[in-house]
């Protein structure tokens, strides 16, 4: 009896080891606050730049342009920084090539609401260089750069700066401190909030995950632009990367299944007005 008690009260030290362990994997896991921001609407008068195949000739797109503040109890992440503040000024927007902007509501104005200055938010990231995602980039210079390091010197190649005006959007994170990483980035650590490698729309192009407490949320970038992106995987003729651009697609669809997640394009309008309520 001693004997079996002795082995019973060994083999019970690791075993309830295991179930402390066991009970900290079954807690909660990390979660994020996610806050959708409408920054800036943009009209695509010809749709057609958005596939190689002719899907969308003839068509234009009335898009929104999201972005998000991350919220999480090690820090704050803005995700995106849509079409520069300054817009909101021009009551019917501005034309842009093949595109026209508008800005109805100011970032500063919705950072506002949810109640953070922009010099508190600890870090900022970008799912792309392109114009429409780092409007109001210099609002977040004193946050910490979270940049994959084919983005960085991407967005800061010596052709950049040739176009002084879309240059000046990022040129004050030039000099921000800097994170720079290569592939997948985890914010926080813990899995909550991670920032995912989808290259192929531009060299470092990434998606964002985030777990909330009632649902995973997976947020495009620009992989696709359109709801019917998703469906028939068009490649806009301006990405980087072809073949890139199709292995990020499965990636991220594999992801968007293994996490249940509830899929976010953050140039859709309906997605902008469910998350919204608008
Ligand atoms: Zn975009």
């Amino acid at each position: 009896m001693f004997v079996f008690a002795a082995a019973c009260s060994r083999e019970s030290a690791p075993a309830d080891a295991a179930t402390g362990a066991g009970s900290e994997n079954s807690a909660p896991s990390a979660t994020a606050e996610l806050i959708a921001m409408d920054c800036g609407r943009i009209t695509m008068m010809d749709l057609s730049l958005f596939a190689s195949d002719g899907e969308y000739d003839g068509r234009e797109n009335m898009a929104a342009d999201m972005c998000f503040f991350v919220r999480h109890a090690d820090g704050d992440l803005m995700w995106d920084a849509g079409l520069p503040d300054a817009l909101n000024a021009s009551e019917d927007g501005v034309t842009n090539g093949p595109f026209h902007l508008s800005v109805p509501v100011t970032v500063a104005s919705q950072l506002d609401a949810a109640g953070v200055a922009p010099a508190d938010i600890e870090y900022f990231s970008i799912s792309h260089s392109h114009f429409d995602h780092v409007g109001n980039a210099a609002m977040f210079a004193g946050s910490t750069f979270l940049i994959d390091k084919d983005e960085r010197a991407f967005m800061f190649r010596s052709g950049a700066r040739e176009d002084a005006e879309s240059f000046a959007l990022i040129a004050p994170l030039e000099d921000a401190e800097t994170t720079e990483f290569d592939g997948d980035h985890d914010v926080f650590g813990d899995g909550s909030v991670v920032i995912l490698d989808m290259p192929g729309h531009t060299p470092g192009h990434k998606s964002l995950l985030v777990k909330t407490v009632s649902e995973t949320y997976l947020l495009t970038g620009d992989l696709y632009h359109l709801e019917e992106a998703r469906e028939k995987r068009t490649i806009p003729q301006f990405n980087s990367d072809a073949e890139q651009t199709l292995a990020s697609m499965d990636r991220f669809e594999a992801l968007a299944e293994e996490h249940g997640a509830r899929v976010i394009i953050q140039h859709s309008l309906d997605d902008m007005k469910a998350l919204m309520g608008e």
